[in-house]
């Protein structure tokens, strides 16, 4: 079992954790812990080379430090990545994992992402306290979906009382796409609100059976959803669904949904500005999760009354987005990265915290 340390300019600690008996092949990126312990989820991929997987994990981990400052969780960012075919998995793999993290003492979170489960988290957990995201059984804190759902409809509100003058969506028009674990719930929310819900998924006929089900209307096709007429655009399938061509087809006013990585490239942000729409951006409206998670170290214990409370912050936050984007006049993307700096200057100056 090796730990070999990879100075990275920017980043707090970067690790390449190789165990030859269990054939685990991983890279943590630790990018700032200012605010608290690095989180962020484990995922496994085949990447194209070792290079490739470890631009992701520091790529993944920096985005986790904004995304944490501007939720105030508590928490800083990091990344874990398996290189690797995920249908080769093994336990062995799982508990060098958690071997590799318990040797980071704490300063490395780890999470569920892509391809990985929460029994594989079980697994890891069997050597490391520094796991999170468990079942409540365990005391944890569970699911995170419902939570980014909750998230999301409060982006939506505050998005909408910022172009409509009102926050209510009953009469106002939702199109999601992906009909998911969050687009899903999201999508029953807003029709509890009293808004007309349109719904495209990747899979037709599970958009259809949803439609059928839930009293909304189906659209053939993944990307239906983009060039729709409505009030809202609410992406919560795919990464990288802005680009220059998708924006110049929007049919919406506000852009607000869960899918991590939504603008292509960070000019994307300017594009929709220049464009007229409002952008939520991902990272601050997709933070119920990790506010869910944050939960789990209450010094009283994970409670889901107190975790949605904390959810509802999202609302107050994206406000002060919305407002240092007017002040400025910078987009709402630049403003939340602002935001997130900001807060980390202010600890960086203050010091370190007693207690
Ligand atoms: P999910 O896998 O449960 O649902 C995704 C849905 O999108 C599925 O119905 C799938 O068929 C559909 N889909 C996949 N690719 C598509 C495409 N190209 N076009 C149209 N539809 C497509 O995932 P989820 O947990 O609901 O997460 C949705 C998004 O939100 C992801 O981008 C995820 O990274 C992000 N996110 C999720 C959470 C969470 O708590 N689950 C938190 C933060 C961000």
């Amino acid at each position: 079992m090796t730990i070999e340390e990879i100075p990275t300019e920017g980043y707090e600690r970067v690790v390449h954790c190789t165990d030859p008996a269990s054939g685990l092949n991983a890279f943590i990126s630790i990018h700032d812990t200012t605010l608290g312990p690095a989180l962020g989820g484990v995922r496994m991929l085949e990447y194209g080379s070792e290079a490739d997987a470890l631009a992701d994990a520091n790529l993944l981990a920096k985005a986790m430090t904004y995304k944490a400052a501007v939720a105030q969780t508590g928490q800083g960012g990091g990344k874990g990545v398996i290189v690797g075919d995920p249908s080769e998995k093994t336990e062995a793999m799982m508990l060098a994992m958690g071997r590799f993290i318990e040797a980071l003492d704490g300063a490395y979170l780890a999470a569920e992402d892509m391809n990985m489960n929460v029994g594989d988290l079980e697994t890891m957990a069997r050597e490391t306290r520094w796991v999170s995201g468990l079942s409540r059984a365990r005391g944890s804190s569970g699911n995170p979906s419902p939570l980014t759902a909750l998230g999301c409809l409060i982006g939506i509100q505050v998005s909408a009382g910022e172009i409509f003058g009102s926050e209510a969506l009953s009469g106002r028009h939702v199109a999601v796409q992906g009909i998911g674990a969050v687009g899903g719930a999201l999508a029953q929310m807003c029709l509890k609100e009293g808004a007309k819900v349109t719904v495209c998924d990747l899979d037709d006929a599970k958009a259809r059976r949803f439609a059928d089900a839930q009293g909304a209307t189906a659209l053939e096709g993944p990307d239906a959803c983009l060039s729709y007429p409505c009030d809202i655009f609410s992406p919560c399938a795919r990464g990288g669904v802005l680009d220059a061509e998708s924006i110049e087809a929007l049919g919406c006013k506000i852009v607000a949904g869960a899918a991590n990585n939504q603008l292509a490239v960070p000019e994307d942000a300017d594009r929709l500005r220049a464009r007229g729409i409002l952008y939520a951006p991902d990272y601050v409206v997709n933070a119920g999760g990790i506010i869910n998670i944050a939960c789990e170290f209450a010094p009283e214990g994970y409670s889901e009354e107190a975790a949605r409370e904390r959810v509802r912050g999202i609302g107050p936050t994206l406000k002060e987005v919305y407002r240092i984007a007017r002040e400025e006049d910078i987009s709402t993307a630049a403003a939340a990265d602002r935001l997130a700096e900001a807060r980390l200057a202010a600890v960086r100056q203050a010091g370190p915290q007693e207690g």
